[in-house]
């Protein structure tokens, strides 16, 4: 599969990522993640990409293709979801033009459409795993770790993301409502939008499998 995940933070793009590398050893590119990573390293690139993520504000453009242009293309052979990423128009286009010279050619890109409300819901009830490695996700009222605050999978502590507070998250939604609901336009003019309004990330799935024909 190759995949772009479309949607507003908190619509599930994560987890449907997640789900869709079980099926076929794609791989998940989540630039959100990377992002994360590297803050938490203290690399040149977390450094650059702190003060904008903690604003809920979008990391420019050229740090992002940057780090695109290293993973596609060790990545592209065995399938991929980008998840968060292209974020802006600018992106998108630069994407193209990546895609063109590495001879990849995407199957689709799919708009995950969830209703304002469950999503701030979600957002403010989303914990993450600590650990960079793992970075599992889970929801203190719909999908709590088995043991209070720790993670399922690796043990590490389980946290509330520092642009997870109210006045991050409204100004994420507005970042993205500005910046990257026109990609949805974008991938519609190239024949590639699926969109799907599902809240459930099994309904998500059902709908990219079905149009894709597995
Ligand atoms: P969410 O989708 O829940 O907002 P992400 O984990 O995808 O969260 O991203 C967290 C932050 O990382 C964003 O608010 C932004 O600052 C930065 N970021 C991630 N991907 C991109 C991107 N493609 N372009 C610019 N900034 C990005």
């Amino acid at each position: 599969m190759k995949l772009i995940l479309l949607g507003a933070p908190g619509a599930g793009k994560g987890t449907v990522a997640k789900l869709l590398t079980q099926l076929d050893g794609s791989v998940q590119i989540s630039t959100g993640d990377i992002l994360r990573g590297a803050v938490q390293a203290g690399s040149d690139l977390g450094k650059q990409a702190k003060a904008y993520m903690d604003r809920g504000d979008l990391v420019p453009d050229e740090l992002i293709m940057g780090i695109m242009e290293k993973r596609l293309e060790p990545d592209c052979q065995k399938g991929f979801l980008l998840d968060g990423f292209p974020r802006t128009i600018p992106q998108a286009e630069d994407l193209k033009k990546l895609l063109v010279k590495l001879g990849i050619k995407l199957d689709m890109a799919v708009n995950i459409d969830v209703p304002r409300n469950v999503i701030l819901d979600r957002l403010t009830t989303r914990r993450t795993c600590s650990n960079t490695k793992c970075q599992a996700i889970y929801n203190v009222k719909s999908m709590p770790p088995k043991k209070e605050g720790i993670c399922d999978k690796c043990g590490s502590p389980v946290v509330q993301r520092e642009d997870e507070t109210e006045a991050a998250i409204s100004h994420r939604l507005d970042t993205y409502n500005k910046k990257t609901a026109p990609l949805i336009g974008f991938y519609d003019k190239e024949g590639m939008l699926l969109t799907v309004s599902a809240t459930s990330s099994e309904a998500v799935i059902d709908a990219i499998k079905k149009k894709l024909g597995t």
